[in-house]
Order: C-alpha cells, then sequence, then structure tokens
C-alpha cells in the first residue's frame, strides 16, 4: 500500500485531453499523455497538408469560453490574442444574394434578410435569449436542458421565424457547423447566440493552435502513438497500440491505475475492451458529422471575400472563401471550398467536384488561376446534438459522477461542440477524479 495519487494515462492530445491532464498535473497526479498525431490540439490547430498549412478544424475562440480565457491568462498567452471582427458574409440564396454577419448585429436587422415579420418573431425569442443569457452556460449544453425536445427548425417555426431560419440561421449553420437545422435541437443556437454580446471572437499570433502548443509544453506527451485497446487488468489499468519511431512501428503498453479516454467521441468505444452497460449504450448514440473541403492555391494574392450558401443555392458548396494568405509557412493565397453537409457525406470523385469549383472561382475571380487543389476529409467534425442527445447525456454524466471507476471520458460531445465545451469536459473529469480518487488513497 503507497499513499500515492493514481497514475493516470490521458489518450488524446485535444483540447479536452490536454485540458484533463494540466489540472490532474496541477493537482499532484502523474499523467502521461499519448496521441496519435505529431501535433498538439486536435481539431484546433494548424497542420500541413501537401505544403499547404489549413486548419484541422476551429476558425475562431469566442471570449465566453470561461476554461479557455482562464487557460490563456494562466499560460500567459493574454497578449498573443488577436482579435477576429465581424467578416462581412454574402449569402448566396435562391432570392438572390443578401449580407449575414455572426451573431446579432444591425447590418443584419437592416440588411434584406429580414423584414417586419422577422423583427417581430425575434421580440418572441427574447425571452429565451434573456434566460440563457442569465442561467446558461456556453460551455455546458446541459445547462438548458429544456430544448432538447424538438429541432432548430422546429423551435424557430413555433416562434413564427420560419423565414428567419431559411435565410440567416441555415446559412449559417450549415457554414459554420456543416449542420442542418432540422437535425439539431436549439440548445446550440441558443447557447452562442445569447452570450454573442459583449464578447469578442479570437485566435492567436501564431495560429488556433497556440493554445494547445502552449499546454502540452508543460506535459509529457508522446506523438505518434496510436491507443488501439484500454482494457483492465489485475492491478488497475493497461493502454496498448502502436507507436511511430523514426518511420518504424513498433507495439507499445503502459499500465495506469487509471484511463482518461480522450479522443473523438465516436472513436471512443471501439478502443475499451469492456464497456460497461451505460459507456456502451451512451457512445452508440453519440454522432459526428463529416467534413470535406478543396483547398484550390491561387497563382496571384487576392482580397478575402466570404460567401455562405443557402440550401436552395450551390447543391454541393457551403462556404466559398478567397483566403488573401500570410508569411507564415505554407500560408498561401487559396480558394477555400467548403463542401454542402450532403457533399461532406459523400464526397466522390475529388477531380470532377474540383473542375466545377475551378469554372465558379474563374468566374468569381477573373485574374487569378488556381495551380493545384488539396483536399481536406475531416471524417468527424462536429458532435451532433440531435433532438434527445441531451437526455441521454445527462444519463451518462450522472452514472460517471455516481462512483468512481477506472476510465473516464473527456471530449466536445461530452458538454458543448466548441473548444470551450471540449476544454469544461477536459476540466470537468479532472475534478471528478480529484473527488473520486482524492489524496492518500490506496495505490490499486
Ligand atoms: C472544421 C471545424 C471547424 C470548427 N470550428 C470551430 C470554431 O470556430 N470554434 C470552436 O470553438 N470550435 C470549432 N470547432 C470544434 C472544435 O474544434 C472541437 O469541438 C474541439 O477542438 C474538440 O476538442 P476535443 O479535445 O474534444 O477533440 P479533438 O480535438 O478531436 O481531440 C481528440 C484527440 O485524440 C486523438 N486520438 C484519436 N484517436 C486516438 C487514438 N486511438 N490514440 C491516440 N490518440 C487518438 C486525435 O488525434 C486528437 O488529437 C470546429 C471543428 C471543426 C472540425
Amino acid at each position: 500500500m503507497h499513499n500515492l495519487k493514481p497514475r493516470v494515462v490521458v489518450v488524446g492530445a485535444g483540447i479536452a485531453g490536454l485540458s484533463c491532464a494540466w489540472e490532474l498535473q496541477k493537482n499532484g497526479y502523474t499523467v502521461s499523455v499519448l496521441e496519435a498525431g505529431n501535433s498538439p490540439g486536435g481539431r484546433c490547430r494548424e497542420i500541413e497538408l501537401e505544403g499547404l498549412r489549413v486548419r484541422a478544424g476551429a476558425r475562431m475562440l469566442y471570449s465566453f469560453y470561461k476554461g479557455v480565457m482562464g487557460l490563456v491568462d494562466e499560460l500567459g498567452l493574454g497578449d498573443e490574442i488577436v482579435r477576429i471582427g465581424h467578416a462581412s458574409i454574402a449569402c448566396e440564396a435562391a432570392a438572390g444574394p443578401y449580407p449575414l454577419t455572426f451573431g446579432p448585429s444591425r447590418a443584419l436587422l437592416l440588411g434584406g434578410a429580414m423584414g417586419p415579420a422577422e423583427w417581430l418573431g425575434l421580440a418572441r425569442l427574447l425571452p429565451d435569449l434573456i434566460n440563457t443569457r442569465r442561467k446558461g452556460d456556453p460551455d455546458d449544453w446541459l445547462s438548458l436542458p429544456a430544448f432538447d425536445g424538438a429541432s432548430l427548425a422546429q423551435y424557430l417555426g413555433q416562434k413564427g421565424l420560419a423565414r428567419f431560419n431559411e435565410r440567416v440561421v441555415e446559412p449559417l449553420f450549415r457554414g459554420a457547423r456543416n449542420w442542418h437545422t432540422d437535425e439539431v435541437s436549439a440548445g446550440f443556437f441558443l447557447l452562442t447566440t445569447a452570450f454573442m454580446n459583449g464578447h469578442y471572437a479570437f485566435t492567436f499570433k501564431q495560429g488556433i493552435g497556440q493554445l494547445a502548443t502552449a499546454l502540452a509544453a508543460r506535459l509529457p506527451v508522446t506523438y505518434g502513438a496510436t491507443v488501439a485497446r484500454i482494457e483492465h487488468t489485475a492491478e488497475g489499468m493497461r493502454v496498448s497500440g502502436t507507436r511511430v519511431t523514426e518511420h518504424r512501428h513498433e507495439a507499445f503498453v503502459e499500465d495506469a491505475a487509471l484511463v482518461v479516454c480522450a479522443v473523438e467521441g465516436d472513436r471512443a468505444k471501439a478502443l475499451l475492451a469492456e464497456p460497461d452497460t451505460h459507456a456502451s449504450t451512451f457512445l452508440d448514440q453519440v454522432r459526428y458529422n463529416p467534413l470535406t473541403v478543396d483547398y484550390g492555391v491561387l497563382d496571384t494574392p487576392t482580397a478575402h471575400s466570404l460567401t455562405f450558401y443557402g440550401s436552395g443555392r450551390g447543391e454541393d458548396l457551403a462556404i466559398l472563401e478567397t483566403v488573401p494568405g500570410s508569411d507564415l509557412a505554407g500560408d498561401l493565397p487559396r480558394l477555400f471550398c467548403q463542401a454542402s453537409p450532403w457533399r461532406s457525406r459523400s464526397p466522390g470523385d475529388p477531380a470532377g467536384h474540383q473542375a466545377a469549383l475551378a469554372a465558379h472561382a474563374q468566374a468569381c475571380l477573373p485574374g487569378a488561376k488556381v495551380q493545384r487543389w488539396v483536399r481536406q476529409h475531416i471524417p468527424s467534425m462536429l458532435p451532433v446534438p440531435y433532438p434527445g442527445y441531451l437526455a441521454a447525456l445527462r444519463r451518462f454524466r450522472d452514472s460517471q459522477a455516481a462512483s468512481p471507476r477506472r476510465v473516464y471520458f473527456a471530449g466536445d460531445y461530452l458538454s458543448m461542440a466548441l473548444v470551450g465545451g471540449a476544454c469544461a469536459s477536459g476540466q470537468r473529469t479532472a475534478t471528478l477524479i480529484s473527488a473520486h480518487w482524492p489524496d492518500a488513497v490506496p495505490s490499486l
């Protein structure tokens, strides 16, 4: 019997895994983080794809992410913040183009997307928004359980805002989230909309991955380590898989008292040798959506422009953006062509799709030429908060909190489909472990 805090292996160095490991390490636990990729941050970092610097996921963070802002302070990243102003978005819809903005704004109210009927409908939304701002936590879906019953499209329809959904919310959700408003419940919309006012969007000077890089620099992280199995042993837990070292693949085994599984929620169950009933039932209900982006590398610098497509226009496209590029390595001027949710699910042959995009680009940018195309496919973009998901999540979180266990979970699918949610989930899991396995417990 030793009086040591248990050793914890964290699987996955996304924001959830890193923030969990960081809290545990500060509380005196010995942690070890295993990451399949070659850099930290998961879906919140930049990666190199065929010589092009691209985002692996998140575009911007919001100052209403409490856990993230705490880390920014703690890690001394305040001076590294770069605020992102409201981008002006053109929306292409069947009825013609009109301007859009993320979140409420004068331009949105007066810009042609909305008329007197929508202004009246918005007045009916206000009580829910005010209540959300007072009682909701933008990092946690479960702070708004009442909005789990119907889809966002139905919710807006009931408020007399079907046209607002079609002209504003659907194009924004289709582009920024790759969701249709009839497949998700209203909680995400209310939480993000209610907290936008008075807050700002930002990234970092070195890119969105700077937060994860700063955290990982303070933690023992092994890269290129793909975990295949998490199992119970007589002494505790065993994590095994394959590690890439100098271009060779080697099997590895790590023993620990506890494991935090911080991989994408739709991959977690496959790693568990013996998932308990709660985990098994819940993880079967977790769904993520896939995303396909085609980048057309341009031969000349270009001005920034951002167009979102309503579902009546551009069956294949959700976003077309011209990106000027920068001095950072691989940050070349490019077209960013994000496929529609439908097209992302069955992306098909890149050559055919890219030829159509090239013709489209030619019309938008007569002076520029696409030198080459690069395709990015993200199999698990965001967890889908479909109606009924929050009830399943509530049951699972309650079961996790009820008693000490050997395997814990962290990730955006357990809190909110944003970096703030992933961070909050990691921190919540660390708090749970500290409560379940406090100081001076016998080692397993
Ligand atoms: C295209 C896109 C746009 C987005 N836009 C925004 C945005 O603007 N703002 C925002 O806040 N959020 C945005 N998000 C969401 C945000 O990026 C995620 O919610 C958040 O980063 C998830 O963090 P996580 O730690 O839960 O998961 P992840 O970041 O996915 O981390 C999981 C980690 O586990 C690793 N892993 C997986 N399997 C194994 C294994 N077997 N062994 C070892 N390691 C493994 C993965 O490599 C990964 O590093 C966006 C996401 C995408 C994809």
